[in-house]
């Protein structure tokens, strides 16, 4: 725990090539039931909800996904499960909190050892569920802590298992590889002719931040003749140094430079969803976030290392035309758990009993959703261990590190979260304590399994420069 620095750290050949006949009848069944016959799950790395576009930020950040807003549902208060990766993205691909799929560090145990708790294979994963469901499954994630040896390729037929912290154009060329892999080389006719699942995991947003020149000089003018003050393409540990009390002055060298990478993304990504047509009625596409980032909102920089909004208040859109309304936005709280049973659901497929999340199928198609539902998130040891949860406006922050602090935040009145209540509102504090704490008792443990010690010299030196370790 002392190697680790706690606030710089972070975040088969199936081919089965399908004859016309086979495709038309897939057509029908697809009719027939409703269910959609192409699944597209994006999530993006360090892409806090504030940023986009489509969620009310006065910058064009997101114009294709604007564009893909207005014809989808747009969930406007959906919350990160934690604020890094490993547990996040467990979360996503489980339907399970944290502390039940058990992904809950991703750290340097040893001098020459990274150790990460492997998702466990006991659980049932996403791509499980549509591989089990004949759809042919399909992985790319630019991001090293969601390697196959790691148990994210769980129920993929098709994993890039070695994929890194590499632009979106690398991940958009891999995705068509994968395709190809398993289509053939008509793949571009026949990759939609089936049932698919294809999950894309985005590294953009996260630092270091690369400058977008067109951006800049649209919106930091200073860049053009001062450069050196904008922290151009520093890994975190090197961001944490430049700006030992990250202040609003640091926040407006940094927030054009990550304002430019999550624009950078959207123009690519809108590249790639024209390209294959990711973009079309029939397709069932769910784009989110795995966690946010914090500029300096309270002090500090990068994720990872508190509960609050700009580090777990993510984007989460569904865009299916053909199935669900246009132009929707629901205010009521929602999880990352949740995206696993709704889309599961909208599939027309059976949720696991021991998902914890729930599906927003109903809610999306027009049923009441109750805003007081309450959604839950955890940051666990090394890090700081602590469990937030919102219901209706507010927003409960608890730490169980020896400090034992308690937060409130009336989120309606401050959505920043710079105003503690927790003094003046003594009741509810004590009752939304309560709450949260059954809720922490409540939740299974994870299946046991080994961690996995990863000895990757390269990977060790990549994960060094960005701030994993210290
Ligand atoms: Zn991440």
């Amino acid at each position: 725990m002392s190697l680790l620095n706690r606030r710089a750290i972070t975040c088969a050949v199936l081919g089965a090539l399908v004859s016309t006949s086979a495709a038309a009848a897939t057509a029908k069944e697809q009719k027939r039931d409703g269910a959609p016959s192409i699944v597209v799950l994006v999530s993006v790395d360090t892409l806090r909800a504030d940023v986009v576009s489509f969620d009310g930020y006065a910058r064009p950040t997101t114009p294709f996904m604007d564009h893909l807003a207005a014809d989808g549902v747009v969930f406007t208060n959906a919350y990160s499960t934690s604020s890094w990766t490993p547990p996040a993205m467990g979360s996503l691909l489980t339907g399970l909190y944290p502390t039940s799929h058990g992904v809950t560090t991703g750290n340097i145990q040893h001098l020459d050892r990274i150790v990460q708790p492997p998702l466990p294979n006991a659980l049932t994963t996403l791509a499980e569920i549509f591989q089990k469901a004949g759809y042919t499954t399909i992985g790319v994630p630019a991001n090293r802590h969601l390697m196959a040896s790691l148990g994210f390729g769980q129920g993929f037929d098709f994993y890039f298992g070695q994929a890194s912290f590499r632009p979106a154009p690398g991940v958009n060329r891999e995705v068509k590889r994968q395709l190809e892999k398993a289509f053939g080389p008509l793949w571009r006719i026949r990759w939609k002719q089936g049932k698919v699942f294809l999950w894309i995991h985005y590294f953009d947003p996260h630092d270091p931040y690369r400058p977008n020149r067109s951006w800049l000089a649209r919106y930091a003018p200073a860049y053009r003749t001062d450069p050196a003050a904008f922290p151009a393409n520093m890994v975190m540990r090197d961001l944490h140094e430049r700006f030992p009390h990250p202040d609003a002055a640091a926040a407006a060298r940094i927030r054009p430079l990550y304002e430019g990478e999550v624009a950078f993304w959207d123009r690519q990504f809108g590249i790639l969803a024209r390209e294959l047509g990711l973009d079309a009625h029939n397709v069932l596409l769910a784009f989110t976030a795995d966690h946010g980032e914090e500029i300096a909102e309270h002090g500090n920089l990068g994720h990872s290392q508190s509960l609050h909004e700009e580090l777990v208040r993510i984007p989460l859109l569904v865009h299916w035309p053909a199935g669900l309304p246009r132009g929707k936005r629901i205010t009521a709280p929602v999880s990352l758990v949740d995206v696993y049973p709704t889309l599961v659901r909208l599939a027309g497929l059976k949720v696991p009993a021991a998902v914890q999340g729930r599906s927003l199928a109903a809610d999306m198609r027009g049923q009441q959703v109750d805003p007081e539902r309450p959604v839950y998130m955890e940051l666990l040891p090394p890090k700081p261990h602590l469990l937030a949860m919102r219901t209706g406006s507010w927003k409960l922050i608890r730490s169980l590190d020896p400090d034992h602090a308690v937060s409130l935040y009336d989120l309606s009145s401050d959505p920043g979260e710079h105003n503690d209540v927790a003094a003046t509102h003594g009741a509810l504090v004590r009752s939304l304590q309560r709450r949260l704490a059954d809720w922490y008792k409540s939740l299974s443990p994870a299946p046991k399994q080994a961690a996995v010690p990863l000895t990757d010299k390269k990977l060790e030196k990549q994960l060094r420069s960005l701030g994993y370790i210290n």
